[in-house]
């Protein structure tokens, strides 16, 4: 027998190369399970390839490893023939695995074939030898090598099946199997190749017209590396854009679900909106109907939020709606809901175990929105008037609950606000007579029914009237005279105080000419202008109008407007009043002190007279902030040069009172109601004469 000998550098060339062909098949496996349509298909082609050429090329090598005393050479046909079945043994047992499940028998013939792929791949490599007398092998070395085969393909089959998902430390458990797998291979190899003996006077058949020769280690093993580290590079860089399509889908799935938010949600305070309301509520009611129950819907508008709104712009209105948003949402249980609907309206469904616990928290609800809030370094005012229907019982479907439960609001609202109604059937015929009452309206300017009354306002020390305040009366046919607050709303919401306004201007200005040519030369008229008005753009010559026509002095005409619509949109406001100021006309702010005024601002107005507001006035003598808020404005007044006017005088202590802090005129019951022209002029005649009997 000849004695062959080993390189040992080429031997371990052989394992490397063993070890990286595993890892690159186990890696190509990770990629057949997740990849899909045609891809896995090129997967398993591309795959086979470069598995065969990795096993093929360690055998290969094992072989250029291996020296006799006679040189070597390699037939082509059968060299190219044992690459063939290293590359349809591995694309095999690539398909076996990428299978859904991988049960024992399965796995067993698997390995079977497997094994008999890579032995023939290795015996056919060695009869490309072509050696003269035929190899002889020895009969038990040759049965252990298949069974090494077949054992270490089972091995590799199982454990590239397992790991072929993505788990934790998949890669190093991947390597160590590579490890592991190419030690199989390798034993195989050299068992295989101990199993074979060589007669002595041997010689090798392939040597003239095969392979051979010292570069062909080299030439295969560069080649070898050159296609697994093509296919591990390949394999790399899809599971990249796999992991980052995989992160795509994710953030997808959260643009969906950002999107749905929104659709249900409001924006500002992410509290449900309408569309989700409308959904719970039908919820409600559908669950009412089959397991009994109750439950209550209350319709919240917030009092007080537009002044705020007005004075300090929309960014500190959003941030205060928000915290009532918040605030209220708090102590509710999570199965309630609490939907944002329009700008400060809220609506509120919650489940009740009895009808009389919505008591309970509506109070709970009034009580929150009225403690101040602090938004934006301001501490902020509100309350809230909340209207409650229940279901059962105050209406039939979402639409006729949420009507009543708004018609509920309302009645709320004109009890005197901070506080909540609960529905009942007058307040739909409420509902009814405010249309009736529009319709009425429109018609009553053409029929003639409005009606000014003129309430005196007195100079505080000389106690000598010095004007009226026009105040708009309706007489309607069937109601008899109505105040302003029963129409005034209504004629802004339509439009309709547009004319009316215009009238109200003319009939006071013809009033005052007539007054004038009676002798009242120091009078003024004091006409009073809704937020409406103030910001139609013919104001400033409707105003002109009315003054011209009856040849009126613009400086005998007062314009009232009150602090909150002064405030509304500054800077336009200034430039109106600018104008109005221009004219000559008289400008007053009313109802001061309960908008929020910007003493900056309120420095650079061209009003004239600040009309302090009548709350203050009526608390004077018991409440001692109050007396202090009127000292306070009426030092304001002083410093800025405006006059003092305060409305709402009642009783003789208010009227000194008001006296000694310095208001320049007086205005109220005590001294004189609305009346008709004709009655004012008649009661400051009698006044005078009462007043100069008495010594
Ligand atoms: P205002 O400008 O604050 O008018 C003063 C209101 O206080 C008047 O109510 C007057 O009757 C009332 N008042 C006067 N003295 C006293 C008093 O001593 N005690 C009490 N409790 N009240 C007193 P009225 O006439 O009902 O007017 C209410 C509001 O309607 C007015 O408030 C004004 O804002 C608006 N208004 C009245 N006439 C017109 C008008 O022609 N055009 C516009 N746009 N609004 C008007
Ligand atoms: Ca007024
Ligand atoms: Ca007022």
């Amino acid at each position: 027998m000849l004695t062959g000998s080993y390189s040992s550098s080429m031997v371990l060339i052989s394992l490397c190369v063993a070890i990286l062909a595993s890892y690159t098949a186990l890696d190509l496996t990770g990629r057949l399970a997740t990849a899909k349509g045609r891809a896995v298909y090129l997967w398993m082609a591309g795959g086979a390839l470069a598995m065969g050429v990795g096993i093929w090329s360690m055998h290969f090598i094992g072989m250029l490893a291996f020296k006799l005393p006679i040189d070597l050479g390699y037939d082509l046909t059968l060299t190219a023939l044992s690459l063939l079945i290293a590359v349809l043994s591995s694309g095999f047992a690539l398909w076996l695995v990428s299978q859904p499940r991988l049960p024992c028998p399965q796995l067993a013939l698997g390995a079977l074939f497997m094994g008999m792929g890579i032995a023939s791949m290795h015996y056919t490599g060695m009869a490309a030898l072509q050696m003269q007398p035929g190899i002889d092998y020895d009969p038990t070395l040759f049965a252990v090598s298949l069974v090494i085969a077949v054992g270490a393909s089972a091995a590799a089959l199982w454990i590239a099946f397992r790991l072929r998902r993505h788990t934790p430390y998949v890669r190093e458990i991947r390597g160590a199997a590579a490890v592991v797998m190419g030690i199989a291979i390798v034993g195989m190899h050299y068992t295989g190749m101990a199993a074979a003996g060589f007669p002595e006077g041997s010689y090798c058949g392939a040597l003239a017209t095969g392979l051979s020769g010292d570069w062909l280690d080299y030439a295969v093993l560069i080649t070898t590396l050159a296609v697994l580290s093509v296919a591990l590079l390949t394999s790399v860089l899809d599971a990249r854009m796999e992991s980052r399509t995989a992160e795509l889908a994710r953030s997808l799935t959260l643009a969906n679900q950002e999107l749905t938010q929104l659709a249900l949600h409001d924006t500002l305070t992410g509290l449900p909106n309408r569309t989700l309301l409308a959904d719970r509520i039908e919820q409600a009611i559908a669950k009412v109907q089959e397991q009994g129950g109750c439950f209550a819907l209350m319709f919240i508008d917030l009092d007080g939020f537009k002044p705020v709104n007005d004075a300090f712009g929309h960014h500190v209105g959003d941030l205060l709606l928000k915290a009532v948003g918040t605030r209220l949402r708090a102590g509710l249980p999570s199965q309630d809901t609490l939907a944002r609907i329009g700008g400060d309206e809220f609506v509120l469904l919650v489940e009740l175990a009895e009808p009389d616990d919505a008591v309970g928290v509506a109070e709970t609800q009034v009580n929150l929105a009225s403690q101040p809030f602090q938004v934006a370094e301001h501490e902020l005012q509100l309350s809230a008037s909340l209207g409650i229907v229940l279901y059962p019982g105050n209406g039939a479907d979402l639409h006729e609950l949420l009507r009543n439960a708004d018609a509920a609001m309302y009645h709320a609202k004109s009890a005197g606000k901070n506080g909540y109604s609960f529905f009942d059937m007058s307040m739909n015929s409420n509902a009814r007579q405010q249309l009736q009452l529009l319709q009425d309206l429109r018609a009553a300017l053409d029929q003639g029914q409005f009606r000014l009354y003129y309430q005196p306002k007195f100079d505080a020390l000389s106690r000598e009237p010095i004007g009226a305040e026009a105040l708009l009366r309706w007489e309607h046919p069937q109601h008899g005279l109505l105040l302003p607050d029963r129409f005034i709303g209504l004629a802004e919401k339509t439009g309709l105080i547009i004319p009316i306004g215009e009238w109200v201007l003319g009939e006071a200005c013809r009033q005052m000419r007539l007054w004038l040519e009676q002798g009242r030369e120091d009078w003024r008229i004091a006409v009073n202008l809704s937020t409406i008005q103030f910001c139609y753009p013919g104001l400033v010559d409707s105003v002109a109008q009315a003054l011209a026509a009856n040849g009126l002095p613009a400086h005998r005409l007062t314009l009232e407007i009150t602090e909150t619509t002064a405030m509304r949109d500054a800077d336009a406001s200034l430039a109106v009043l600018q104008r109005l100021a221009d004219m000559g006309v008289d400008l007053s702010i009313d109802d001061f002190g309960t908008g929020y005024s910007s003493l900056m601002y309120l420095k650079r107005l061209p009003a004239n007279e600040l009309k302090i507001d009548r709350g203050f006035v009526r608390d004077l003598e018991q409440d001692s902030d109050d007396a202090a808020i009127v000292s306070a404005i009426v030092a304001l007044g002083q410093a800025l040069g405006l006059r003092i006017v305060a409305e709402g005088v009642e009783t003789d202590g208010q009227q000194d009172f008001l006296t000694r802090l310095g208001c320049d005129s007086l205005q109220g019951y005590l001294l004189g109601r609305p009346v008709p022209p004709e009655q004012l002029i008649r009661e400051l005649g009698s006044k005078r004469t009462t007043s100069s009997e008495v010594p």
